[in-house]
Parts: C-alpha cells; sequence; structure tokens
C-alpha cells in the first residue's frame, strides 16, 4: 500500500500564528488539494496528522474543527481528492502526550490502523516537529517551504535524510512526475 502522511497547517493551507480557528480562516495555499488529488488518483492513501493545541487552548471545538475539515474534504472532492483519515493531537504543550509531534504517537498509529511499515512512508511538513516525529518513528521526512518552512530549513539542522522541495505540489511532482 502506498501510504502519506501530511501534516495540514501550513503544507495544505496557509498556517497563522493565530491558529486557523474557523472554516472562513481555513484557505487552501495554491495546488495543495490538486496535489492530493494526483496522490488519491495513483492510488495512495492519504492520511493527515495534525497538532491541534488550539482544542486545549480552547480556541475552538471539536465541533468547529470537524466543520474545518469538511471544508477541506468538500473542496477536495470536485478535484477528485480524498483524504482517507485524519489523526490529530488536540492537547497542549504541557499536557504530556505521546501524540504531540515530535513525538511519533500518531505516526505508530496510523502503522497500526493501515498495517503499514513506516519505513515506506514519506512524512510531508513545515516545522522541525513534522520531521523530527518522522525521524523517530522511521518515515521518510520531507520538508515544505510553505507556512513555517523557510524558516524551518534557515534556523534549524534537519534529520539526515530529510528531503526538501518548494510546495506539496513538487513533492507530487517528485513522486509522480509529469
Ligand atoms: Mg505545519
Ligand atoms: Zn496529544
Amino acid at each position: 500500500m502506498k501510504l502519506v502522511i501530511l501534516d495540514r497547517d501550513g503544507v495544505i493551507n496557509y498556517d497563522s500564528p493565530a491558529f486557523v480557528k474557523s472554516p472562513d480562516e481555513w484557505v487552501a495555499l495554491p495546488g495543495s488539494l490538486e496535489a492530493i488529488a494526483r496522490l488519491s488518483q495513483a492510488g495512495w492513501r492519504v492520511v493527515l496528522a495534525t497538532n491541534q493545541s488550539g482544542l486545549a487552548r480552547g480556541l475552538f471545538s471539536i465541533e468547529t474543527l470537524n466543520a474545518i475539515h469538511a471544508k477541506m474534504r468538500q473542496e477536495l472532492l470536485p478535484l477528485g481528492g480524498h483524504v482517507d483519515a485524519i489523526f490529530l493531537c488536540p492537547h497542549g504543550p504541557d499536557d504530556g502526550c505521546d501524540c504531540r509531534k515530535p513525538k511519533p504517537g500518531m505516526l505508530h498509529e496510523i502503522a497500526y490502523r493501515f498495517d503499514v511499515d513506516l519505513s515506506q512512508v514519506p512524512v510531508v511538513g513545515d516545522s522541525l516537529r513534522d520531521l523530527e516525529a518522522a525521524a523517530a518513528a522511521g518515515c521518510q521526512p520531507w520538508l515544505v517551504l510553505t507556512g513555517n518552512g523557510q524558516k524551518t530549513q534557515q534556523a534549524h539542522t534537519l534529520p539526515p535524510g530529510t528531503q526538501v522541495a518548494a510546495t506539496l505540489a513538487d513533492v507530487v511532482e517528485c513522486w509522480l512526475g509529469s
């Protein structure tokens, strides 16, 4: 099974330091939904792993988060794109959970649920914690330069083997070609 794990904010949609708190604030990055559709059409499973500490911070409810994801799925639909599952960490930085990236808990959960070998699974993110979670789980880390990506590339030593691409569309182009 071909499966990819994507971060959400800064990879699929514009990120915000003030958090994405409503469907209106969720705006897709150019080409990202088309890139997901290409993966879906090529038979890939597309799974999201996203830290959503806004839940713990009381900035939005799980109902609102579901509405945000419904908007994303609705916009993917006419493109032929499909998100197979969304794994999220609802905790805050000080909650000590195992799921908040850079911890690899969500990735292990995905491996268990989909019965995949994580060494064959790419993880695409824009922040160091995405890449660290990927490395800790034995996945292939991919950094995109959207969202926090440029800052991540400039300010940090990336985990060994990290691949870099400008956008999610460029990542997918690397995998599928034109
Ligand atoms: Mg992100
Ligand atoms: Zn968590």
